[in-house]
């Protein structure tokens, strides 16, 4: 399949378990390649986040393989790969094709069937597309972090002011 636009994920998502992997199976999806930093793990990280261990429960209910496709070196893509229990392809060099050609072979699908996810358009988006693949980006971990811890930050400040407000208050005893 040839893309015109190669910058331009087939989807944008805002959380990873905002994708409906049995939709996506429906139409053909049997693989999931997932980005390892700052998608499922914070940057430079082998700790999958919370979001990315449910996003592989949804995608294996859906019927999908799933396995981490990274530009790490092995033994932290190992170590990440061990902790969120799938296989993975390291050291990828997005988003160049000779890994996806690779993982392609190995898990014996067309890449029309696998489904790119990660948060950078240069080297996830792209490579994906080049390769014919489905590609979803999802914002980065820090963003997503952020746009979840809002509200709490909110209520920080909040409660903060209010202490210096009543912190201002004379002591009903003192003499001052
Ligand atoms: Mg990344």
């Amino acid at each position: 399949m040839q893309k015109r636009k190669f910058l331009k994920p087939d989807l944008y998502a805002d959380l990873l378990t905002d994708i409906d992997f049995d939709v996506w199976r429906e139409k053909g999806i049997r693989c999931v390649l997932v980005d390892l930093d700052n998608t499922i793990a914070p940057w430079r990280n082998t700790q999958i986040t919370d979001e990315g261990k449910a996003m592989i429960v949804k995608a294996r209910e859906a019927g999908m393989v799933v396995a981490l496709f990274t530009n790490a070196p092995e033994h932290r893509a190992r170590e990440a790969a061990w902790n969120a229990g799938v296989g993975y392809f390291h050291s990828a060099m997005k988003p160049f094709p000779g890994k996806y050609k690779k993982a392609i072979r190995e898990l014996g699908v067309s890449s029309s069937e696998i489904m790119c996810i990660g948060d950078q358009i240069f080297t996830d988006v792209l490579g994906g597309n080049l390769m014919g693949c489905v590609t979803v980006l999802v914002p980065p971990i820090s963003e997503r972090e952020f746009s979840g811890t809002k509200i709490l930050r909110f209520l920080e400040r909040f409660l903060a002011g209010r202490k210096l407000f009543f912190k201002k208050k004379p002591c009903p005893n003192s003499n001052k």
